[in-house]
C-alpha cells in the first residue's frame, strides 16, 4: 500500500522500533520520519539495557525466544514473601511514590513462565531486541540529534531546537506524556512520577528472572532484579554497593553471592525516567481523545503513562496502523 501521508514519530526507542517492524511486516510504504534528540551512538550505547521479559512469544518479531521462570517476591520487615497483598502493595507504593497508588504495583504475586530473547550467549535484556530492530528498521528516515521544541497541534507543525520546521499529517509520540503536554502547551491532566537510580552488576548468567520489591523504609532500595548476567538494584538515591547499611546488605545478599563478587565485571549507576502513578482509564481516555482530535497517537509506557509491556506496545501499534489503513481507503 502507498499513501501520501507523512508520519512523524518522536523518539527512537523500543516502542518506535516495534511500530516500524509492524509497518514492515504489513508492507506499508508510509513516508515516516523519526525525530530523536539523542545521537545514534547514545541510543546504541545501551544506556537502559534493562531486564526484559514477555508473557508470550511474539512470532511477528521474528527473534529467538527462550522460556524462563519469573519469580517475584516482596520483602517486608526482613522477611521475603512469595505472595504480595493489597496492603503490602500499598506500602510499597507509599515507599516509592510517597503516596498510595491503587494501580501501579499489581504484579507482586507472580511466579510464572515467561519468555526472553536469546541472542547467542546473551538473554533477556532490552537492548538485545532493540539492536536487532535498529538494524532491521534502518531504511527508515531517522534524524538523530534532533530535539523537538514545540508542536503546533492545529497547524500540524513541529519546531526543532535548531529552528527548523517539520510538517506532518500523523504524529506518533513515544516521549513521556508530561514532555508532550509541555511541547504542545497543554496541561490536560496532572501526572506524577519520581526519578530513580540503578546500580548494574554484570556477573554470571542466570536463566531465572528473580525480582524482589522492598517495602522497608530504612532500606534505600526499591527493588532488586536479576536476569541474564545482570543484577539491577533500583533506588531513589544514588548509592554504591560499598556504602550499604547492614539491612540493605542483608536484602542484597539474597541475590548476590558475595564470595563471587570478584567475578562480577562491572558496575554502573544510571537514572531512568522513574516510577510513575498510572493514569486511570477515564483520565487516559480524556488525554487520548484530546490528542486524537489532532491526529496525534500515543505509543509506549511513558507516552501513555500506563504500565505497558512491549506486547502491549505491539497491540497499540497494530491499532494505530488499522486506523491509518482505514483512513487511507
Ligand atoms: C528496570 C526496568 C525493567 C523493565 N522491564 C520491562 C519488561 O520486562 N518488559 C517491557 O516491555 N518493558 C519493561 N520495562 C519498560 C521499558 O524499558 C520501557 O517501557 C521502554 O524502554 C520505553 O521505551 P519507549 O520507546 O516507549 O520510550 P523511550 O525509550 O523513553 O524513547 C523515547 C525517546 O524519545 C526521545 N525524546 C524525548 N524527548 C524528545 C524530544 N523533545 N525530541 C526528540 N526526541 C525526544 C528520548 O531521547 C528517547 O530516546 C522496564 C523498565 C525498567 C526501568
Amino acid at each position: 500500500m502507498n499513501t501520501n501521508k507523512k508520519v512523524v514519530i518522536i523518539g527512537a526507542g523500543i516502542s518506535t522500533h516495534i511500530f516500524l517492524n509492524e509497518v514492515k511486516n504489513r508492507n506499508l510504504n508510509y513516508d515516516i520520519i523519526v525525530l530523536e534528540k539523542k545521537s545514534y551512538q547514545e541510543i546504541i550505547d545501551e544506556y537502559d539495557d534493562v531486564p526484559f521479559y514477555f508473557n508470550k512469544e511474539i512470532i511477528s518479531l521474528n527473534v529467538d525466544f527462550e522460556k524462563i521462570v519469573v519469580k517475584m517476591r516482596i520483602y517486608d520487615n526482613n522477611i521475603l514473601y512469595d505472595h504480595g497483598t493489597d496492603e503490602l502493595s500499598e506500602k510499597y507504593s507509599e515507599k516509592i511514590l510517597g503516596r498510595k497508588s491503587g494501580n501501579t504495583i499489581k504484579f507482586l504475586e507472580k511466579n510464572k513462565n515467561a519468555f526472553v530473547i536469546r541472542d547467542n550467549d546473551k538473554i533477556g535484556r532490552k537492548m538485545l531486541l532493540q539492536n536487532i530492530l535498529i538494524e532491521r528498521n534502518k531504511d527508515n528516515n531517522f534524524l538523530y540529534d534532533t530535539e523537538v521544541k514545540l508542536i503546533n497541534l492545529k497547524d500540524k507543525v513541529i519546531t526543532l531546537e535548531n529552528g527548523n520546521i517539520v510538517n506532518y499529517d500523523i504524529l506518533i509520540s513515544t516521549i513521556p506524556l508530561n514532555y508532550l503536554m509541555n511541547l504542545t502547551e497543554n496541561k490536560i491532566i496532572d501526572l506524577f512520577y519520581k526519578p530513580f537510580n540503578i546500580i548494574k552488576i554484570y556477573g554470571l548468567e542466570d536463566i531465572d528472572y528473580k525480582v524482589a520489591y522492598c517495602t522497608d523504609a530504612n532500606i534505600r532500595i526499591n527493588r532488586i532484579a536479576r536476569l541474564g548476567n545482570t543484577i539491577f538494584i533500583e533506588s531513589p538515591n544514588k548509592l554504591s554497593l560499598s556504602e550499604m547499611n547492614a539491612e540493605e546488605n542483608k536484602f542484597i545478599d539474597m541475590f548476590i553471592n558475595k564470595d563471587n563478587l570478584k567475578k562480577y565485571k562491572n558496575k554502573t549507576s544510571q537514572i531512568f525516567p522513574g516510577r510513575f502513578s498510572q493514569l486511570n482509564n477515564n483520565d487516559y481516555q480524556k488525554v487520548e481523545n484530546f490528542f486524537l482530535k489532532y491526529n496525534v497517537f500515543l505509543l509506549g509506557r511513558m507516552a501513555t503513562w500506563k504500565f505497558k509491556l512491549v506486547e502491549d506496545v505491539l497491540e497499540d501499534s497494530r491499532k494505530i496502523l488499522n486506523i491509518l489503513e482505514i483512513n487511507d481507503d
